[in-house]
């Protein structure tokens, strides 16, 4: 048995690698600033301090002589709508660095065995994800540096940051690179959820039965952003536990992809999401002066390409991941219909922001958005 924390462990994939970790015989100790809005902590963790990680005080709280290796998924971040429009540029720099600096400082000075850390795709340069088609995402492609968002920069500069005390202080890193993690019991609603979450939850609220009982199509749309026709893959959150652990196992210290190769367009999701609700329902596409109109301000897409190269972690871990998207997006739609479900009996009204607070609207819950409200 090993003492590990979970740095972030009240988030999406903190919460699953706990869980992991609790259930493999493992003691586990959480920090996060918030409790876990799914997880019961008995279910993930013997130990949840709830605290803030830019504070070093804390950072020396959590992380004490007795530990064994430490998980560092703790950070600022969300979707599309609030890593991309910049207005949270300063907040995602310096809330992520702070925690990394105080938590690669702790595990130096109390001697932690193995420390993870989780980057991003977000870090690979711009101009190599362009082409929809071709996006290149080796990791030797990381420079000349040029991510396209602040996200991106702190992630490469944190990146950095572990493998530098790796080769000062020989502390004993790995360093993963996630591409678009997604499952159950993660953010799915209030502007933060990211794509997969986001197209199973819209197509949830829809209510149609007309495919089921064979009758003629109704109106029915869910709203994509941009053209959709941006390329991305999507890994469910089991298998990056899996290869996070793999990972731990073996002396390759990274950076290294964790990611799916199953790239599709946006759109394809809303479609496999679609499909999976068997509901008549259309794609609606929003983007340029339309969408401006709409929210304010201009769409946020990200880069037009981007999918994993997974040669790297092949090689060095002899792992490889293999479960097709379609079976991860079925078990996500499952556990988000459960929860609209959930809210619809409830009958709560829906407050959302996708600018992070500039604009917030309000709707009842299953009502669609065209029938929301500026509050
Ligand atoms: P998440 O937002 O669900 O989890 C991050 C957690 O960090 C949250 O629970 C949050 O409360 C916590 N946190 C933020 N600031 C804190 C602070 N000051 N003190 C203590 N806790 C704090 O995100 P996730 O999807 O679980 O991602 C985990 C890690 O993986 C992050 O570092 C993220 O950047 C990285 N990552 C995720 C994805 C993905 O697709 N989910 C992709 C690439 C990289």
């Amino acid at each position: 048995m090993k003492k590990i924390v979970v740095l972030g462990g009240g988030g999406f994939i903190g919460g699953h690698l706990a869980h992991r970790l609790k259930n493999e015989g493992h003691w586990v100790r959480i920090c996060d600033i918030k409790r876990h809005e799914y997880w019961n902590h008995e279910d993930i963790c013997h130990e949840f301090i709830v605290g803030d990680l830019r504070n070093p005080e804390v950072v020396s709280l959590v992380i004490d002589e007795t530990i064994d290796e430490v998980y560092q998924l703790a950070a600022d971040m969300g979707g599309a709508g609030y890593i991309f429009t910049g207005d949270n540029d300063a907040n995602v720099m310096h809330n992520s660095a702070l925690i990394n600096l105080n938590v690669v400082h702790e595990c130096a000075k109390k001697k932690v065995g193995k420390v993870f850390y989780s980057s991003s795709a977000c870090m690979y340069p711009e101009h190599n994800q362009l082409d929809p088609n071709n996006p290149n995402c080796e990791e030797s492609s990381a420079y000349p540096a040029n991510p396209d968002s602040e996200y991106g920069w702190e992630k490469l500069f944190s990146e950095r940051l572990f493998l530098a005390f790796n080769r000062n202080y020989g502390l004993n890193v790995r360093v993963a690179r996630f591409h678009n993690i997604f499952g159950p019991m993660g953010t799915w609603i209030g502007g933060k959820e990211k794509a997969p979450a986001a197209m199973c939850r819209k197509a949830a609220e829809i209510d149609d039965t007309s495919k089921v009982l064979g009758e003629s199509k109704p109106n029915h749309e869910i709203e994509v952003w941009g053209d959709g026709q941006q390329t991305r893959s999507f890994l469910y959150v089991d298998e990056c536990v899996e290869a996070v652990l793999r990972m731990m196992e073996s002396d390759f210290v990274g950076p290294v992809n964790i990611g799916s190769e199953e790239m599709v367009t946006i759109n394809q999701l809303a479609e496999m999401a679609i499909d999976i609700s068997n509901k008549q329902i259309k794609v609606k596409n929003i983007a340029g002066q339309d969408f401006k109109d709409k929210y304010g301000f201009n769409c946020p897409v990200g880069v037009r390409g981007r999918n994993s190269d997974n040669k790297l972690f092949k090689e060095k871990i002899g792992w490889e991941v293999s479960q097709p998207l379609r079976v991860g997006m079925e078990k996500t739609y499952a556990w988000i219909a459960k929860q609209v479900e959930k809210k619809k009996s409830e009958q709560v009204f829906i407050y959302e922001s996708p600018d992070n607070g500039k604009t917030v609207y309000r709707r009842e819950f299953g009502k669609p958005h065209s029938e929301r409200e500026i509050v």
